[in-house]
């Protein structure tokens, strides 16, 4: 396997901090809030009820998988019975078992590109082979449904893709999936991977799902979390709505790798997903104050060119113009020279755009305060201004 691109600007940030200087983690996928109060306290409840110590059923508890199924068809308009969800260790688990269930080797996956990194490290170490199909920013970095259809072989045993998208913020729109479904329904033996996590954090105020359209549901898997909505990465709960076959594969690969997601954790998750959501409303509030002032701020910088994300907490802004200008000293070749550069003369660390598919951009994530953001990039514009 590749080791991950991001480790080596972590030891770099690392050295830093060892040295006493100061340096703002822009790179993290990772919400700066803490997990809701009421979600604390109903996991306490739980641990005092002293029920919940032993082994749980592999695919998670019966009422969470009522409670998943529930906000399926409230929220998102998908009809997966109890039995069709599997709680496991993170999204991140569900997509690793749903690829190792659903590929043989050389099987095909096509990636909407830009995409985000553990998709392709998974299919790969399922023996799959990842296919791209690549949105410009031009066209919000969405593919389009003729881009599917030229990438279709009869070897292609899924797709996959994340809307809200990691690490472009873009978000599929309802007649968008409608398109790219009508490729689908020509197509029926593709199975449909849509990972919907940063469903809560999307300011268009309709998320779309594709196993919503019609004819889709059972052959699209939906990828969902509570790390992103509820504040609980660490939590390591994720779960996926599925067709009853492959449901069924998912928790036989699980009973052997991890037996089953951690007992309190899916209370945890429970009490989320059965009360209120002020407290994730309001999370997604901040987020997209945060995305418009540093939109605003982005903008200022000559040479970085942004969209107009429309949900998770990230900005790709296209770098290249950059790429070929120097300090005196050094050239800046592509977005992972540039990351190094910004690491080294602003203290501020970024993911390079390479690992996601792009190489021309990098990944900027505002899931940070607001005063490390508008002083992380202040630093990041007085450091381009030097290059040239
Ligand atoms: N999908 C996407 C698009 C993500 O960004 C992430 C987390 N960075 C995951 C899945 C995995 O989430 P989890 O923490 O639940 O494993």
């Amino acid at each position: 396997m590749a080791e991950s691109a991001t480790l080596a600007m972590a030891a770099k940030a690392r050295e830093y901090k060892a040295n006493g200087i100061d340096v703002i983690s822009l790179s993290l996928g990772e919400p700066d809030f803490k997990t809701p109060k009421h979600i604390q306290e109903g996991t306490k409840a739980a641990i005092d009820e002293e029920k919940y110590f032993a082994y749980p059923p592999v695919n998670g508890y019966l009422d969470l998988r009522e409670a998943i199924s529930v906000k399926f068809k409230r929220e998102n308009g998908l009809d997966y019975a109890a039995d069709q969800i599997v709680v496991s260790n993170g999204a991140k688990q569900s997509i690793a078992n749903v690829m190792m269930a659903l590929l043989n080797e050389g099987d095909e996956v096509i990636v909407f590109s830009p995409f985000w990194v553990s998709y392709t490290a998974l299919i790969d170490l399922a023996g799959g082979k990842s296919v791209f199909i690549k949105g410009g920013i031009e066209n919000d970095f969405k593919v389009t449904a003729a881009q599917l259809q030229s990438a279709i072989t009869n070897r292609t045993k899924a797709i996959i893709y994340s809307s809200p998208c990691n690490p472009t913020g873009s978000v599929f729109t309802k007649e968008e999936l409608e398109s790219l479904a009508l490729v689908l329904k020509a197509n029926p033996n593709i199975v449909v991977i849509a990972d919907e996590i940063y469903e809560h954090i999307n300011y268009t105020g309709a998320h779309a799902s594709m196993g919503a359209i019609e004819g889709m549901l059972d052959r699209t898997v939906t990828i969902n979390g509570m790390a992103k909505g509820f504040a609980m990465t660490g939590w390591r709960v994720g779960y996926i709505g599925a067709p009853l076959w492959l449901a069924k594969a998912c928790t036989k690969i699980q009973g052997q790798f991890t037996s089953a997601n951690s007992s309190i954790s899916q209370r945890g998750a429970l009490t989320a997903l059965t009360t209120d959501l002020t407290p994730t409303v309001e999370m997604s509030k901040e987020y997209l104050r945060r995305r418009d002032f540093v939109k605003e701020l982005l903008d200022e910088i000559p040479g970085v060119k942004t969209n107009l994300p429309l949900g998770a907490f990230y900005f790709f802004p296209d770098v290249s113009d950059y790429f070929g200008k120097s300090d005196g000293d050094n050239v800046i070749k592509d977005a992972s020279d540039l990351c190094i550069y910004i690491l080294d003369n602003a203290q501020v660390s970024l993911v390079t755009g390479a690992a996601f598919g792009d190489p021309s951009c990098i990944r900027i994530s505002y899931a940070a305060s607001e005063s490390d953001l508008r002083k992380a990039i202040g630093a990041i514009k007085v450091a381009l201004a030097k290059l040239s």
